[in-house]
């Protein structure tokens, strides 16, 4: 185990990358095995009444045709994909109130109904939303922190409070939903330290699902002439999160195939285990402009399933729920 001093000098420099790479990687197989568990994406709402600085889907954005998905289209994409073999479907939007806490009930149990595990990235709700989901069969929440420097997220994000997005985590936890968080990667005036920090913390809350992505400026936002986050850096703070958690499920993010073409790959075999392959109809999913150029991955699972075992895994047929067990 790291401490905040040695995962600050590990990312600074570039000294002990191949070390902790292969370490990554070998605590990955050890602890999770070598399945991939696929989640299913639907991108149904690209409305959001937040305004955070660096999303292309931030209210303030004028520039973008918004779009609701219906719940019967919503069910309908989640019932051909559950034909083809995806065992999780993950729910994803805007900070959307059209879908009230009855509507998204109504679209967790038409889907628990074909036997898939369900995840929600519908962004911050009260504890009796979130509770109300869970009773509805929701397994699993997926809210980042974004970054655990306060500053930065309260500069970051106008009208929101840090506070609450810990409080919906522990809710979350507290509620019995699998938690996934995670963080944006060289964000503007994001320091190593709190990257470090960022890692504890995932540590500190016992994250299920930790997703880490490089910042990818947009170019309707006020932070469209920052750098854009680093590849390298991204992948560092994955590989050092898969080797101070272990057990956990880590995707290979869409944003590190978007600004690297061999990206997932490369993840894949750096500590990730999970890849969210996007169903949502082309036609939204242009529209569902969180960052610009979003890779594509092929979500037809025979051809994922070939390419995956060239690097010598294999497409998983259950839930890919976390298995705390310990191996022998
Ligand atoms: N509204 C939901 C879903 C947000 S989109 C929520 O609040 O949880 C999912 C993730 O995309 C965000 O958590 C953020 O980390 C990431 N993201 C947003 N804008 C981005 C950008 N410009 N570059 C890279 N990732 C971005």
């Amino acid at each position: 185990m790291f401490s905040k001093s040695e995962i600050t000098d590990i990312l600074k420099t570039d000294e002990r990358n191949e070390e902790i790479f292969f370490l990554a990687d070998e605590t990955r197989k050890k602890y999770v095995g070598d399945e991939i568990h696929l989640r299913g994406l639907i991108e149904f709402s690209n409305i959001c009444k937040c305004s955070c600085k660096y999303c292309g889907l931030q209210a303030t954005n004028k520039n973008i045709e918004r779009y609701r998905i219906s719940v019967e289209e919503v069910i309908s994409i989640a019932k051909s994909a559950s034909q083809t073999g995806y065992k999780t479907i993950v729910l994803q939007s805007g900070e959307d109130g059209f879908y009230t806490k009855e509507i998204i009930c109504k679209i967790i149990e038409e889907i628990k109904k074909l036997d898939v595990a369900i995840t929600l990235s519908i962004g911050e709700r009260s504890y009796e939303e979130l509770k109300a989901f869970k009773d509805s069969g929701a397994d699993r929440y997926l809210i980042r922190i974004e970054t655990t420097d306060k500053n930065l997220y309260k500069k970051l994000h106008p009208n929101m409070s840090f506070e609450n997005r810990i409080e919906c985590l522990k809710n979350l936890k507290k509620l019995g939903y699998e938690v996934g968080t995670g963080c944006l990667v060289g964000l503007p005036y994001q320091t190593i330290e709190s990257l470090a920090d960022d890692i504890l913390f995932f540590k500190e809350i016992d994250a299920d699902m930790v997703g880490i992505g490089p910042f990818i400026p947009h170019p309707n936002t006020c932070l469209k002439d920052e750098k854009q986050g680093s590849f390298l850096l991204a992948l560092k703070v994955m590989a050092l999160t898969r080797i101070m958690l272990k057990d956990i499920n880590i995707p290979a993010t869409t944003a590190m195939e978007t600004i690297n073409p061999n990206g997932r790959i490369i993840a894949l075999q750096k500590g990730a285990n999970v890849v969210m392959p996007n169903l949502t109809t082309s036609e939204y999913q242009k529209k569902y402009e969180i960052y610009p150029n979003k890779a594509k991955i092929n979500k037809n699972l025979n051809k994922y399933s070939d390419k995956m075992h060239l690097i010598g895994r294999t497409i998983s047929s259950g839930y890919g729920f976390r298995d705390k067990k310990k191996p022998q």
